[in-house]
């Protein structure tokens, strides 16, 4: 062989092993695109909503299946059970809280500067039992107790007439959820964006599929019925369970109706109420939104699930409660004003 074969021949070779190894780490690339892509959990890797970095979900594939669960029922086997303080109503607004039901009363008019400091003394103590990472829910249950019976004690006291509930629920600063766009949160874009998206979809959209919403209140029934009447989404598909005033003949305070409905006693409201779940018999899918750890359990007792997701708002104390919150909720929404992701799913659904 001369030395010009030998060389054609080094080349040939050569050009075949470059070939073989491209060959190989293209099929590499190809199999891996493909074991990726094959891994993607197709809906929700697909919905923008679920990419923002307020959304942790521990277990993917499980929302995954939940939500197809969802969708396959479709409107007719969906009821929602929801929280109101902090779920539906907004936690903050511009770096200021936003008022709970019982707040929208302490901070009013109709308690005196007295009543209203002691109220305030309560809440600074109680409230840093309800969120504290380390006690147990069965640990904190008889501190809510003592909180409710000395809180709502102050108000029977303060003889406040149901008459002016509209006028303070319509001077506080109580927020529904809106839809808040990336770009435009944390702006006072409140007016601009109202009505767009957020709570009148998340309503409106339910109430126009008959889909029934059980919304399972440890605040005040009056003034959480007032906010969502003022805000013009208390639709007839909404049942609302929670603490009502019950008012003497001359429309004073005198108490409160029916036993206590507290942070952590949510466990048993599908029991206390079983003519409304046997009536949902056939709603078996479920979409719970709560932001407390006792709102975890506010289906317990529902006799018929199929699937039930479980969306929790995760608003304080984030560092220390973000894995127990992620432990138990299927998908936790860190510090999120809004109600984008229930709406991204509803869209799926309905
Ligand atoms: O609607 P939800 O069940 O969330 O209402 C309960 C909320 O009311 C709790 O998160 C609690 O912090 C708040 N609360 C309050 N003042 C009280 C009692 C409860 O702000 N006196
Ligand atoms: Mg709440």
């Amino acid at each position: 062989m001369d030395r010009a074969s030998v060389a054609r021949m080094g080349a040939v070779a050569s050009a075949s092993v470059c070939a073989l190894v491209a060959g190989v780490v293209l099929a590499q690339y190809i199999f891996t695109l493909k074991r990726k892509t094959g891994r993607k959990t197709k809906i929700i890797e697909m919905m923008p909503e679920f990419q923002r970095s307020s959304v942790r979900i521990k277990n993917p594939a499980r929302v995954e299946e939940i939500i197809c669960g969802l969708i396959k029922g479709g409107a007719a086997k969906l009821q929602i059970i929801t929280d109101f303080d902090m779920t539906l109503s907004r936690f903050s607004y511009e770096g200021k809280r936003c008022p709970t039901c019982h707040y929208v009363i302490d901070n009013s008019k109709l308690v005196t500067d007295e009543c209203r400091k002691k109220l305030m003394q309560l809440k600074e103590k109680y409230y840093a039992i309800e969120i504290d990472p380390v006690l147990t829910m069965e640990e904190k249950y008889p501190y809510m107790v003592e909180w409710y019976t000395k809180a709502h004690g102050l108000l029977i006291e303060q003889a406040l007439p149901k008459a002016k509930l509209k006028e303070i629920v319509a001077e506080s600063d109580v927020m529904l959820k809106l839809g808040v766009p990336g770009w435009l949160s944390g702006k006072n874009v409140r007016l601009l964006i109202l009505g767009l998206e957020g709570y009148e979809n998340f309503f409106d959209k339910l109430q126009q599929y008959g889909i029934p919403v059980f919304i399972f209140s440890a605040g005040i029934g009056d003034i959480l019925e007032e906010v969502i009447h003022q805000a013009g989404v208390y639709h007839p598909n909404i049942t609302v369970v929670s603490n009502f005033m019950d008012f003497d003949d001359n429309g004073v305070l005198k108490g409160f109706k029916g036993e206590l409905i507290h942070v952590f006693n949510k466990h048993d409201g599908a029991l206390k109420n079983t003519e409304y779940f046997n009536r949902l018999k056939d709603n078996s899918n479920i979409i719970l939104l709560g932001d407390s750890q006792g709102d975890i359990r506010m289906a317990d007792g529902v006799a018929n699930v199929e699937h039930i997701l479980k969306i929790g708002y995760l608003n304080d104390r984030v560092d220390e409660l973000l894995e127990k919150y992620m432990d138990s909720y299927d998908i936790v929404l860190v510090k999120d004003e809004s109600l984008d992701v229930a709406n991204s799913i509803l869209q799926k659904i309905l």
